[in-house]
């Protein structure tokens, strides 16, 4: 969506939540992660009842610390990050871009190991909402011009009936150790483990921009 029509979309918004039935705790939710994400994409949308099922599923209380993983980059991390509070800063989401619209969630543990639960897009279930299927399959199908209303009614009258889970164990991400070492091309300092070679990834393959004075 154009950044221009991102204005004012909390009205039609909560009109389809409420419309929806979607419980008073997760349409606030849902108003923030809208709000972090700039605009209500489908994808966010879809995920705060992924994350909201995952939390209920491991019987998440409030300031409980939960560790995520998102299989894909796009719009679902955000829901992680806004409402189970997992975000790429305080390394507690994990980003495997796998392409499916699937998260997993454990709670913090001492172990290798964690038990998690896993929330995915069942593809069985989403043949009931035809306008999510067509938009989730990305057919030419789906009109986002004149869709998109209907899109998000689906959506919140769907909540998380289009959802599956199962039990799954993840590995544990541990904090590394690590040291400070100079990179002796730019003279700058990175972590021990991420010098590659005799120079830092900026002077290697992550060199993603040239000075200009
Ligand atoms: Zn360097």
């Amino acid at each position: 969506m154009p950044a221009g029509h991102a204005e004012g979309y909390e009205e039609a918004l909560t009109a389809s939540m409420k419309k929806g039935g979607v419980p008073t705790a997760l349409m606030q939710q849902i108003l923030r992660l809208s709000e972090f994400h700039t605009y209500p994409a489908p994808g966010v949308l879809i995920g705060a009842f992924m994350v909201d099922y995952a939390r209920e599923l491991l019987g998440v209380t409030h300031d409980m610390k939960l560790f995520g993983v998102c299989e894909t980059p796009k719009c679902l991390p955000d829901a992680l990050q806004v409402i189970a509070r997992c975000t790429t800063g305080n390394s507690r989401l994990k980003i495997v871009p796998i392409g499916k619209f699937a998260i997993t969630l454990n709670i913090q543990t001492e172990s290798e190991t964690a038990d998690a639960v896993r929330v995915y897009v069942d593809l069985e279930k989403l043949k009931k909402y035809p306008t999510i299927d067509t938009w989730y399959a990305n057919s030419p199908a789906y009109d986002k011009h004149t869709m998109k209303n209907l899109l998000m009614d689906e959506i919140f009258r769907a909540g998380r009936h289009l959802l599956s889970s199962e039990r799954v164990r993840v590995q544990v991400m541990k904090k590394k150790k690590w040291t400070s070492v100079t990179c002796p091309r730019c003279g700058e300092t990175v972590p021990d483990y991420l010098i590659e070679g005799d120079h830092c990834g900026a002077c290697g393959s992550m060199k993603y921009y040239k000075e200009i004075g």
